[in-house]
Formats: C-alpha cells, sequence, structure tokens
C-alpha cells in the first residue's frame, strides 16, 4: 500500500478556495485507485501565507511598545474571513486567548525571547491545522489536527531546532498509527516541534518542507508530496523567468544544491531525510493538481537542470599577514568561522588569500580574530548565482560557455564544487538577477542575450 505524507505550504492554505482545493487532493488520494485499502495519507500544512511574518511582526511590536493588539487583530481578521468563506464553524478562540496573554507579557517585560517567538509563531500552523482537519471533515473525510509538538523532539536551538530523528520516529509512529487510514487523516502541524526543554520551537523559515520529510522518514513513506504554487521545480524562479520551464526528474544532489542555493520551492534541509530513507519527493501544484510536477529521486540524468540565485551574501576576503607557504592559514580561517558558529558557503583560495561566503552578517568578534592574523575585508550586499546539474561534470566546456553568457558582469568569485554537480559564482546583489537572465538564456533557452 501507499503510504504518502502530502505537504500544502502557505499559498495553499491561503484562502477558503484553496483549501478547498488542498482538501481535494487528499481525498483523492486517500481513495487512490490503487486498491480499495487505498492509500494512507499523512497531511503536513504551513500556516496561511503571511501568518507567519505577521506573528514575528506581532512579538517585535510588543516587545518595542507598539500596537500589538492591531496586529491580533490582522491575523484573527484573516483567519476569520478563511473561516467564513468556507462556511464552517472553526472554534480558534483558545489560540488567541494565549497569543493575547503572551503578547501582552511581552509587552509588560519588554522582553522577547527567542523561545517565546517561536512560542509565537507555533499559532500559525496550529490554526491553519485546525481549519483544514475541519475542512477535510466537513467535504466528508475523517480527519484530526496533530500538533508536531507531540512529534518531533529537537534540542534548545529557538528558530533552527535540529532534530532528534530516532525519538521522533518513536513518538510519531505512536501516535499517527492509531489514528490513520482508514479510521482518521493526520493533519500535522509544520515547521514546529518540541525542544528537549519542553517549549515550542520551529525548525527554520520555509521548514514546513522539512516538517514534511521528517514526518515520512519516521513513517516510511512510499513518497512525499511537496504542494505548492508552481508546476515543479523549474529551469529558474519562474517568477522571474517566464520563459522556464518545469523538469520532470531531478536527483537528491541536484534538489539539495538548488535549494541549498536559493530555489525557495524546497527548503533545503528537505533532502536528507528523503535521501536516507530513499523517498521519492514530488513537488506538485495545488492550483493545477493534474500536472505532473517534478519528482526528486536517487537517479542521476547527466544534464544540467536549473539556474538560481541567493541574495543578502556577503563576502569576507582574507589575506595572510605572514607570507608566502605559511601553513595552518586555512585552519586557522575556519576554525575561527566554526568556534563563532557562521555557516560558510562559498571558498575560494589562492596562496595568501582566501575568499570566503556567509549568508548573514558576520559578527564583529569573529572579525577581530580574523584580524589576529590576516588582513579583512567585507564586502556586503552580495549575491550567489549557482547553475546546478549532473551534466556538469559531462557537457564539454560548461565553463567557457557560462563565462561567454555573464559577459561584462562583474564577478568576484567562482566555485565549483568536488561533486561537480554545481558551479557558483558571486556578484554584487544589483546585477544578480541580470546574471541569472543571461545564464539562462545562454543554458536553457533558444533566445542567446
Ligand atoms: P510554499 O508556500 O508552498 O512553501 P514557497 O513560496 O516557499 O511555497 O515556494 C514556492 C515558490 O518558490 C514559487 O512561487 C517560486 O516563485 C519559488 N521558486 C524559486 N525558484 C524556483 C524554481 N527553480 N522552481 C520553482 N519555483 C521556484
Ligand atoms: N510558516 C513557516 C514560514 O512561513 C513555515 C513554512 O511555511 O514552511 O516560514
Ligand atoms: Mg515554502
Amino acid at each position: 500500500m501507499n503510504r504518502i505524507v502530502a505537504k500544502f505550504g502557505g499559498t495553499s492554505m491561503g484562502s477558503a478556495k484553496a483549501m478547498r482545493s488542498a482538501s481535494a487532493i487528499v481525498k483523492a488520494s486517500a481513495a487512490d485507485p490503487e486498491g480499495i485499502e487505498g492509500c494512507e495519507i499523512v497531511v503536513v500544512v504551513s500556516a496561511v501565507s503571511g501568518t507567519t511574518d505577521a506573528l514575528i511582526g506581532l512579538g517585535r511590536t510588543a516587545v518595542s511598545g507598539g500596537d500589538w493588539e492591531q496586529t491580533i487583530t490582522a491575523i484573527r481578521d484573516k483567519h476569520a474571513v478563511i473561516v467564513a468563506e468556507l462556511g464552517m464553524a472553526v472554534d480558534l478562540a483558545e489560540f488567541f486567548v494565549e497569543m493575547e496573554q503572551i503578547a501582552r507579557g511581552v509587552a509588560m517585560l519588554g522582553e522577547l525571547s527567542p523561545s517565546t517567538l517561536d512560542r509565537l509563531q507555533s499559532f500559525g500552523e496550529r490554526m491553519s491545522a485546525t481549519i483544514f482537519a475541519a475542512t477535510l471533515r466537513d467535504d466528508g473525510a475523517n480527519a484530526t489536527m496533530v500538533d508536531a509538538f507531540h512529534l518531533v523532539a529537537t534540542d534548545n536551538q529557538f528558530g533552527s531546532a535540529n532534530v532528534d530523528f530516532a525519538e521522533t520516529a518513536r513518538r510519531t509512529n505512536a501516535m499517527i498509527y492509531p489514528l490513520s487510514p482508514p479510521s482518521s487523516i493526520p493533519v500535522i502541524t509544520g515547521y514546529i516541534g518540541q525542544s528537549e526543554s519542553g517549549s515550542y520551537v520551529t525548525l527554520g523559515r520555509g521548514g514546513s518542507d522539512y516538517s514534511g520529510a521528517i514526518v515520512a522518514a519516521a513513517i516510511d513513506a512510499t513518497e512525499l508530496q511537496i504542494w505548492t504554487d508552481v508546476d515543479g521545480m523549474f529551469t529558474a524562479d519562474p517568477r522571474f523567468i517566464d520563459t522556464a520551464v518545469v523538469l520532470e526528474q531531478l536527483s537528491f544532489s541536484e534538489a539539495g544544491e538548488l535549494a541549498y542555493f536559493g530555489a525557495k520551492v524546497l527548503h533545503p534541509k528537505t533532502i536528507r531525510p528523503a535521501i536516507e530513507k530513499n523517498i521519492p519527493v514530488r513537488i506538485l501544484n495545488t492550483f493545477n493538481p493534474t500536472a505532473p510536477g517534478t519528482v526528486i529521486t536517487n537517479e542521476e540524468r547527466p544534464t544540467v537542470k536549473s539556474v538560481t540565485s541567493k541574495k543578502g551574501i556577503t563576502i569576507v576576503n582574507l589575506c595572510s599577514l605572514g607570507m608566502l607557504d605559511a601553513h595552518g592559514f586555512l585552519a586557522k580561517i575556519f576554525d575561527a568561522f566554526a568556534r563563532h558558529e557562521v555557516i560558510v558557503d562559498v571558498v575560494s583560495t589562492s596562496e595568501v588569500s582566501v575568499s570566503v561566503t556567509v549568508d548573514r552578517d558576520v559578527p564583529a568578534e569573529l572579525i577581530d580574530e580574523l584580524r589576529t592574523f590576516s588582513v579583512v575585508d567585507v564586502q556586503p550586499s552580495m549575491a550567489i548565482v549557482c547553475i546546478v546539474g549532473e551534466g556538469i561534470r559531462t557537457e564539454p566546456n560548461v565553463l567557457g560557455k557560462l563565462f561567454a553568457a555573464v559577459g561584462s558582469v562583474p564577478v568576484s568569485m567562482v566555485s565549483q564544487g568536488a561533486s561537480k554537480r554545481n558551479i557558483t559564482f558571486v556578484v554584487a546583489e544589483s546585477d544578480a538577477s541580470t546574471a541569472v537572465e543571461k545564464v539562462f538564456h545562454a543554458f536553457f533557452s533558444s533566445t542567446v542575450l
């Protein structure tokens, strides 16, 4: 029997109409033509689109003495409209009582801890899962809202918690299987879990995809479906390149690289649990459910797949104070980054200088430490542009074609991963869209710019 985990994103939860479409998709899968026993389906949902931003805004408004009550009213109204348009009675009052208590406490103390901010954000998925389970029931299915607080066990890293997969699998199987079809379809909150200290935590922005993969791995699902607002993974972000086309298939590694370097359609952590359990991941469109989507598997097809970009990058250029042949320079650099818990994305080196990129601000203490053994130059407002595909290994002259395409756009760094599955280069943020367009036209379109 098929065991599907279907994750629905924020836009798929974003209106009454979208919820009904998602509900129809779940019902069709649950009644899978594969057999009378049907297919076991477990649902994971994001918050209604915009809600997580609003809840973060709520915390920040409260802590800074602003009008937080107005923010709560906006969140309440948005959910009330969806529920009213669904024509159902769904009681969300207890969430708003708790939300208000927390916001009042934050405002009174003038303090917003990472743990409190995560607890505030948890209301987004808890409310959408409650509404969506009610929608499924209204459409004649049996469904139960399940709070991932009881399933996903993590450490205490609020804001981007690390998951204890063994404990999560134990809890998930113990909780879900008494609920599983034919008795009831579990509708699990994405994005959240329970910290070691027993509080709500979040898994990082966009993390409901990851929740889907965590649940899929826990129950040994046969497929993880990511239902979103586009037809699959495209050759470039379809929001910016209107001639981009949907890819039929990607390898796990390709999808991982694309997600990591900016293809927002998939959260970068989603792929790891899928690889470990070899679970195919299918990206599908809630608003065009008959489109075949993109399937991500362990099969490696030797073509160049997609171009992506990630803004908000900072380059740190480091030049050794010592002379040529000074050994231990790289080790010292990476040791300093590791101790300050700053993740390095792209690296390029010469004999005496090293450039690295990070996707956050560089802490002043790290810069001070780097200055004890190198000349440091920091370049903010940069973007990584990345071309991905198993074909980079096999197609002749990919680099030549790439640089001919980029042409006059100034490139600050270039790097080719050891896997030879990607080539990344770094440009000024303001040049990113032009660079992506030029690369796109050179590799994926017959119109060369
Ligand atoms: P959800 O709310 O369903 O999780 P997201 O907004 O997180 O959806 O991701 C979907 C968006 O990802 C699309 O609307 C699209 O603009 C963006 N995206 C970026 N790169 C790509 C790509 N290569 N292929 C498809 N979508 C992409
Ligand atoms: N609601 C969360 C966010 O907006 C998680 C998600 O949608 O995947 O980041
Ligand atoms: Mg997303």
